[in-house]
């Protein structure tokens, strides 16, 4: 019996024991072709060559050395690697250890920044209804995804309103287009902002593209601008999640690239990495660089591990290796091919109701009527039926169910390695295609 606290306490695991590119091999040798990048992190896949080296090279020299006195030669570079790629002026970093971190140090940076700017009555956050920023208590405060906040509300901060998600499948009303659906839901933050007081508002924080709880939703084009206008009228920071979208998922190293703007923080996680090491990241704007250094010079926030030459050493490899080998061209190429071929095999099936994404980074929502966009019964659990069934297939695929006002549904995540090839992409359809005929033949 296991001495482990899993989170779903009573599942049996395989022990994955090996990795093969875009394939994890469990212990008795079934290998998973890894669709989902586990939670969209193997952005490069298993074993990478490369990056091992990387890691071994950075052991042989040293493994790590406290950020309090010392800075290291990966970090730095790392640092200037990400800081010179970054759109407008994000030019300098903040290392930590994961997606959570870096959401929990861009608010405490968002509020330092007002505190050392003279406004220190900015301490309100705006977030969305249905995004996720991680599972520490600030991150989770922001967070709207109201499965993993229940049993916490009491412990999380007040001082966050939640506006609605651009989720045009569900929320796009007959009598509007795209772009006015953006501009309504955009004005959201403004009525928020206005409600709260402007003076009071410290940052709204986003993702560009909704990963885990909604199933790669991107925003309509033209939210994010409007969205950007809205905080810059009042004063308000904005910080863009792309924990999970972000490091060339979607095709660009930056996901916000594609909607044109620039945040006044950006955090990255899971493809900075790629899993080789735990690492994330804070990109800021010079202007709240420099409203700290030239304040007190110091930011009041630290963890043991930020900066740690492993992680970064091992970063620098897989950043390299994805520029080098032009990693992000196939992205594109084999998104698109991806979204093609899920809608050719799955855009006739009664129960599949949108097919979505951007790059490598895709969803599938599961509906029981296409006509009425009705969920499942959420106590059906149909997608993790599927997860189930795929595995029993050897195919991994994230799946997660959103709640939007009350509605609560089944979508699965993709997000393969950016070394996906035509054969893998073909496994992943047939795969799929089998795992979801068994599980909506459990529930129909
Ligand atoms: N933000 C987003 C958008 C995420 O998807 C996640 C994890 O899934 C996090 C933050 C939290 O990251 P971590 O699990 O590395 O703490």
């Amino acid at each position: 019996m296991t001495k482990i606290l899993h989170r779903q306490i009573h599942q049996q695991y395989p022990v994955a024991a090996g990795g093969d590119g875009p394939y994890v091999i469990d212990r008795e040798g079934q290998r998973y072709l890894d669709a989902s990048g586990g939670a969209a992190v193997s952005c490069l896949g298993h074993s990478h060559a490369r990056v091992i080296e990387a890691i071994k090279g950075q052991l042989d020299k040293l493994a790590y050395a406290h950020t309090s006195f010392f800075t290291s030669e990966p970090s730095e570079e790392l640092a200037e690697h990400l800081t010179s790629r970054a759109p407008g002026e994000l030019n300098h970093v903040y290392f930590v250890s994961g997606g959570s971190e870096a959401n929990e140090t861009a608010l405490k940076l968002a509020r330092q920044y007002f505190v050392e700017a003279g406004q220190p009555r900015r301490s309100n956050f705006i977030a969305r209804r249905q995004s996720y920023h991680g599972n520490t208590l600030g991150a989770l405060s922001v967070g709207g995804n109201p499965g993993r906040r229940a049993v916490y509300d009491p412990i999380l901060m007040k001082n966050v309103t939640h506006i609605g998600p651009c989720y045009a499948y569900r929320g796009q009303r007959n009598d509007e287009d795209e772009a006015a659906y953006g501009r309504r839901m955009a004005d959201e933050l403004e009525e928020a902002i206005l409600a709260t007081g402007p003076e009071t508002v410290a940052a709204f924080i986003c993702e560009p593209v909704v990963g885990a709880t909604l199933g790669a939703v991107p925003a309509v084009r033209g939210y994010l601008q409007r969205v950007r206008e809205i905080c810059d009228r009042y004063g308000v920071l904005l910080i863009l999640d792309e924990v999970m979208c972000g490091m060339g998922r979607t095709g660009t190293l930056f996901a916000c690239e594609q909607d044109g703007v620039v945040p006044d923080l950006l955090t990255c996680a899971k493809g900075l990495g790629a899993g080789y090491q735990p690492i994330g990241a804070v990109l800021l704007s010079r202007r709240i660089f420099d409203t700290i250094a030239g304040g007190s010079g110091a930011f009041q926030h630290g963890f043991t591990y930020i900066g740690h030459a492993t992680a970064c050493a091992a970063s620098l490899a897989v950043q390299r290796t994805i520029e080098e080998d032009g990693l992000l061209a196939n992205v594109k190429s084999q998104g698109e091919a991806l979204q093609q071929a899920l809608k050719a095999r799955f855009g006739n099936n009664p129960h599949v109701g949108d097919i979505r994404g951007r790059g490598l980074f895709r969803g599938i929502e599961l509906v029981a009527d296409r006509g009425t966009k009705e969920p499942f019964d959420p106590t059906l659990k149909l997608n993790a039926r599927i997860k189930k069934e795929a595995m029993a297939r050897g195919l991994m695929c994230y799946p997660g169910g959103g709640t939007v006002d009350g509605w609560r549904g089944d979508h699965i995540l993709l997000a393969p390695p950016y070394i996906l090839e035509e054969a893998h992409r073909e496994e992943i359809v047939e795969k799929l295609d089998a795992a979801l005929s068994a599980a909506l033949e459990q529930v129909t």
